[in-house]
């Protein structure tokens, strides 16, 4: 499943080192990593969930929805965010 992250090139990498995060799904359906996260499985499987979740609703409904989810209750809660963890049994 690692075989989901892609290299990011420079402004999505500039993005993860100013907040921290691994990775992020692009509603084009690309996943960016760190350089040093690539061949990491949890965090493919965990991309991976939102792979799903955008061929289930669309990339520009996905996004939008994760969006909106992010500003009404943020990161930890956000139902999108909610389904990646309990799939994969993560707290
Ligand atoms: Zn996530």
């Amino acid at each position: 499943m690692q075989d989901v992250l892609t290299p990011a090139p420079l402004l999505p990498r500039a993005f993860l080192r100013a907040t921290g995060f691994g990775a992020i799904t692009t509603p084009w359906g690309v996943v960016y990593a760190l350089p040093e996260r690539i061949g990491d499985a949890g965090l493919a499987a965990h991309e991976a969930v939102h792979l799903e979740q955008i061929a289930r609703m669309g990339g520009a409904r996905w996004a939008v929805t994760y969006l909106w989810y992010l500003l009404r209750y943020g990161y930890r809660a956000n139902p999108l965010e909610v389904e990646a963890r309990d799939r994969l049994g993560v707290a």
